[in-house]
């Protein structure tokens, strides 16, 4: 069955491309209408939509009667379809796979559904990022690309049908290995080196060739922020025999994975000394301020996500690539991908997301802004909420329908069996492009703390130090307060909790001892989900966490310094998590000591349930 819907994008016809999204944007609600049209036709018939809709394929009924879900909801379908039963519980296109997704459910991931077409719907959203990209920077054609791109392992659910990250599906997709040859597309990374499991040598591999081809290079890049920095500290740790390598002609032995030691040698055919020593001059220096530019000196820009949880380290990115700019390119997720940025050079702050009314059907629930907060103005039930024994309807918008300014939660039905699915995502509307609305990405919903692709929450955070204080009661030590921040002025960054501490009964001011308090980080650890344990053990990606004791009374002066900028004394609560740096200055210089975890978390990959 295929999509009417599933438009195709010649990526060499930068015209035609920019045509096709003033089409797009301009007829946003026919368009929205008529994906809507499809998916009901579609899937009508399945046992999630039969059983709201009795197999009509009305839109008025669809939104009357088909609930708005949270992933809990739909968790058992997906389960059935994981453990054997037909696709067409919830989708009349074969389910080809699950995407698993950063959020978590039960401390682990997220399952989302998708199908061989959506595998063409991702390459025409990839195709319509280069006219925009062309639009704005000048002879992109004339080099490469240096994108760090990576693999995770996948793993097989009990029908067969294999679990793995969307990026890691698309990696391995013929769409992306058979891509056509583009001009606006070569990267320096060869593709075995992309897809190669090991990360320590695919990364390896990826910068070795990456500074071989550096004179080609005319933008670099990572997914997300987080990745490419993480790029760069291995590039610290590793460009002496990096360089060594470059020098002789020969990949380090332990360069094992076959068609990864292939894809290199043909880059290192001969010895170059010259660029070895250019290279080596570059990293020996005194500071690596502006390094990018000095080892990549024709980059027009970093192309890496900036917006969101990944804002935090604009600061690092800048320093390391010496005021190049930041580019976010896209805005997309497991579960679909949603939209494409298309002022690609503006400031990250300024950074704005058109979703593309052909990806799938896009609803909102509206949110409120309250203090610096946004907050649901929805309970799990969906668009409905219960006043005094009678439901109310909270009217959900749909995409042209949304007001400049206001904040809302993204609602999205796919085209691979999620409707009305909540996203979790919350976005503001900045303006308009033709018809179809602009996104400033806000926050995921309640996520307090994030480095990589981990995402606590406020409840995983309170469920993780309720654990860990029960290591001090013995030691007659209560903890009053905490918060939290993320600290990424250092590679990788780590979790950051403050404690305010006292000792039961008397005034006494001693500490716990050093190694409790080390075994209370490593509890902590332990009591966060799968996808912070994953990112510690498994990727490096985040560092060991550190608990900050603070003096007693600290917590009240944070609630001063709060009460001063605007909260209501009466509605105060401790903040969870801390952002503002004159907050984290109050709390750190009551500090009186600290300590780091010493041990990684326990980490394996999520084994599916078998019924
Ligand atoms: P995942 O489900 O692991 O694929 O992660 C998708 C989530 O990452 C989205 O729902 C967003 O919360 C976040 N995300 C993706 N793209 C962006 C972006 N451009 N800016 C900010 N956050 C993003």
């Amino acid at each position: 069955m295929s999509s009417r819907m599933l438009l195709s994008c010649d990526p060499h016809d930068n015209e035609a491309g920019l045509k096709l999204l003033e089409d797009l944007t301009t007829n946003a609600n026919q368009v929205q209408l008529e994906v809507l049209e499809e998916i009901l036709t579609q899937n009508a018939n399945t046992e999630y939509l039969r059983g709201y809709l009795d197999g009509h394929s009305d839109k008025g009924l669809f939104k009357k009667k088909v609930p708005i879900v949270n992933y809990e909801d739909i968790k058992p379908h997906i389960e059935r379809i994981a453990n054997g039963e037909p696709s067409r519980i919830i989708s009349a296109q074969p389910i080809t796979e699950l995407l698993t997704s950063s959020g978590t459910s039960g401390g682990q991931p997220k399952l989302m559904p998708s199908t061989a077409e959506d595998l063409d719907r991702k390459t025409f959203f990839y195709n319509l990022l280069i006219p925009v990209m062309n639009k704005y920077v000048d002879g992109l054609d004339q080099g490469k690309g240096m994108y760090l791109l990576f693999i995770k392992p996948e793993i097989s659910t009990p029908s067969g049908l294999m679990a793995r990250p969307v990026l890691t599906s698309y990696y391995k997709s013929s769409n992306f290995r058979n891509r056509p040859f583009n001009r606006f597309n070569v990267y320096t990374s060869p593709d075995d080196t992309i897809l190669c499991l090991d990360s320590k040598q695919s990364m390896y591999c990826q910068l070795l060739c990456g500074l071989v081809q550096r004179e080609e290079v005319l933008r670099v890049g990572a997914v997300f922020a987080s990745a490419f920095l993480r790029a760069i500290k291995f590039l610290e740790d590793h460009w002496g025999e990096l360089c060594s390598n470059i020098r002789t002609g020969c990949v380090s032995d332990w360069i094992t994975d076959p068609s990864c030691r292939n894809a290199v040698s043909s880059f290192l055919s001969k010895p170059q000394p010259d660029l070895a020593d250019f290279i080596e001059f570059e990293c020996n220096g005194e500071s690596w301020e502006g390094i990018i530019k000095k080892l990549w000196p024709r980059t027009k820009y970093i192309e890496v996500i900036v917006t969101g949880s990944m804002a935090q380290y604009i600061p690092t990115l800048e320093f390391y690539s010496g005021g190049l700019p930041l580019v976010s390119t896209m805005y997309a997720s497991s579960e679909c991908y949603y939209g494409i940025n298309l002022k690609p050079l503006s400031k990250p702050s300024d950074v704005s997301y058109t979703l593309l009314p052909n990806m799938a059907y896009f609803e909102f629930l509206p949110v409120q802004k309250n203090n610096g907060e946004v907050t649901q103005q929805v309970q799990r039930n969906g668009g409905c909420i219960k006043k005094e024994g009678e439901r109310v309807e909270i009217e959900v918008v749909g995409l042209v329908d949304v007001k400049v300014g206001h904040y809302y939660e993204l609602v999205v039905t796919t085209f691979t069996g999620l409707y009305r699915y909540r996203t979790g995502d919350i976005l503001m509307v900045t303006g308009f492009y033709n018809n179809a609305p602009q996104f400033w990405f806000v926050q995921r919903r309640n996520v307090v703390l994030s480095i990589d692709t981990d995402k606590t929450n406020e409840e995983d955070l309170l469920k993780a130090v309720t654990q860990a204080k029960l290591l001090l009661e013995p030691y007659g030590f209560l903890l009053t307060e905490y918060t939290s921040y993320a600290d990424t002025s250092s590679i990788p960054g780590h979790y950051v909790l403050f404690w305010e501490l006292k000792t039961r009964g008397n005034n006494d001011l001693s500490k716990p001892d050093h190694t409790v308090m080390e075994q209370c980080c490593s509890i902590v650890e332990e009591s966060l989900d799968s996808v912070y344990r994953r990112c510690r053990r498994r990727d490096n990606s985040i560092g060991p966490l550190e608990i900050r004791m603070v003096k007693p009374g600290t917590f009240d002066a944070l609630m001063d310094f709060c009460v001063s900028q605007g909260s209501s004394v009466n509605q105060y609560k401790t903040p969870r998590c801390i952002k503002s740096k004159e907050a984290i200055k109050i709390l750190d210089s009551r500090v009186v000591g600290k300590v780091f975890s010493k041990k990684v978390p326990f980490w394996e990959p999520c084994k599916m349930e078998t019924k």
